[in-house]
């Protein structure tokens, strides 16, 4: 699945470098040249991964990660720290920053796409393209199909591209209460021009295409809260 990457990197022809090599795996790639770019940039669309250089002018590489971390909206960000220094302790305090993983200058591009498929598997099993099983039910991000079993038969349910979205990423965070904020964020990709009532329509749409699976009501309502998917069947929405 295609992810929003976002590369802070000061120097252009590194920048361009990723970006293309980005470009060709598949993702979109956003450049910003200063943590305090990447910064102004999040606050608009929370990328998928982000690749960040330790040498940044003003904010380091290594504070914007510290901050990332703090934020309630972005401390589960992939970040992989690009850095010239190999050092054993440098890497140690890219890793006690919050980064998931380093990479030390220079790397091979086929490299640098194994650390992100490997990020985004360990945090956003969401961005991979395993299916998702819960009991009868199995989203296939691969195929985009959502199937069930009823009599010893597949059927297929038929889901629009948001309530596919929706239904995967509850699926893969099961039992876990979801505001309306945080759905907005991490289905639609960016939280300031959608308004949160969009997601109550959406989910009244997901739960009328779980029906005919008998899954409709695995989507509760936590009331002032937001949505959860359960693994227990047949309970009420709340
Ligand atoms: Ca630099």
């Amino acid at each position: 699945m295609a992810s929003n990457i976002l590369i802070v990197e000061d120097e252009p022809a590194i920048a361009e470098l990723l970006a293309v090599n980005l470009r060709h795996a598949g993702h979109c790639p956003i450049v910003a040249g200063s943590a305090e770019d990447a910064l102004r940039l999040i606050r608009d669309i929370l990328p998928d991964v982000m690749l960040i250089d330790w040498m940044l002018p003003g904010m380091s590489g290594l504070a914007l990660a510290r901050e990332l971390r703090q934020g309630a909206r972005t401390k589960s960000i992939p970040i992989i720290l690009l850095t010239a220094r190999s050092e054993e302790a440098d890497t140690i305090a890219g890793l006690d920053a919050g980064a998931d993983d380093y990479i030390t200058k220079p790397f091979s591009p086929k490299e640098l796409m194994a650390r992100i498929r490997a990020v985004l598997r360990r945090r956003a099993p969401q961005l991979t393209d395993e299916p998702v099983r819960a009991g009868n039910l199995v989203v296939d991000p691969a195929t985009r199909r959502v199937t069930y079993h009823a009599n010893g038969i597949e059927q297929e349910l038929k889901l629009g591209p948001t309530e596919f979205k929706l239904l995967h990423y509850m699926m893969i965070h099961p039992e876990r209460v979801h505001s309306r904020s945080i759905l907005l964020d991490k289905v639609w990709g960016d939280h300031v021009f959608i308004e949160e009532r969009t997601v109550d329509v959406h989910i009244k749409r997901l739960r009328e295409a779980l029906t005919p699976a008998g899954c409709a009501e695995q989507i509760e309502t936590v009331r002032g809260a937001g949505y959860r998917f359960t693994h227990r069947q047949g309970i009420p929405a709340a």
